[in-house]
């Protein structure tokens, strides 16, 4: 975990009485980054001590295949590799009307702090290979926790379950969607319901 916590601010496009500080925190986004993902982008992450800019993105259908599996993501982009949190637009819909799903953005933000979203070039398939062994064990994989202490910090215990309850509530709604993902759905399920038991465990 952090020994010091960064500042951090975040805008969002939608927030109509914001949209001037919106356009002032996108006019940091570097190009590669407005390039990538365009129109996509619906919210700006300034966070301290780091060289760049977040953009909170919708993934475009396509660009990153287990979108769907897990609703969002923190992800390093292009050949540049700039960091970007990638949302399945149903689980955007949910944040842009509960505030409480907003906490999310300050547990991707925790994975590129903490530097768990790296740039090895195994990074990824650790990752997988880490959450699948944790899964095997009942565990909730390490980073995951500490991702999720992060956020506490920020947003508090109380908000943290509730929006945990949240995700579960549109993680299901997505499963009935679509089969395609069901399995690993039914996973995160499990997933979430490991990590809103071990936050009321651990304050
Ligand atoms: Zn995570």
């Amino acid at each position: 975990m952090p020994e010091t916590y960064p500042k951090i601010d975040i805008y969002w496009s939608f927030e109509k009485d914001k949209a001037k500080e919106y356009k002032v925190a996108f006019s940091h986004l570097v190009f590669g980054q407005i390039d990538a993902l365009g129109d996509s982008t619906v919210g700006v992450a300034i966070v301290e001590g780091m060289r760049r800019a977040i953009p909170i993105a919708i993934a475009k259908p396509g660009l990153f295949s287990d979108i769907s599996s897990r609703l969002s993501m923190a992800a390093l982009f292009s050949d540049d590799y700039f960091p970007a949190i990638l949302l399945e637009q149903m689980y955007y819909d949910a944040m842009r009307t509960n505030p409480v799903v907003r906490t999310n953005i300050y547990h991707e933000i925790g994975h590129f702090f903490m530097k768990h979203v790296n740039r090895n070039p195994d990074n990824a398939r650790e990752i997988a290979a880490g959450r699948a062994e944790a899964h095997q064990k009942g565990e909730v994989f390490w980073q995951e926790r500490e991702a999720d202490a992060f956020a506490c910090h920020y947003v508090g215990k109380e908000t943290m379950i509730a929006h945990l309850t949240e995700l579960k509530r549109v993680t299901r709604k997505l499963a009935k969607i679509d089969r395609q993902f069901s399995n690993e759905l039914s996973i995160h399920l499990e997933e979430i319901d490991q990590r809103i038991q071990l936050i009321q465990q651990a304050f």
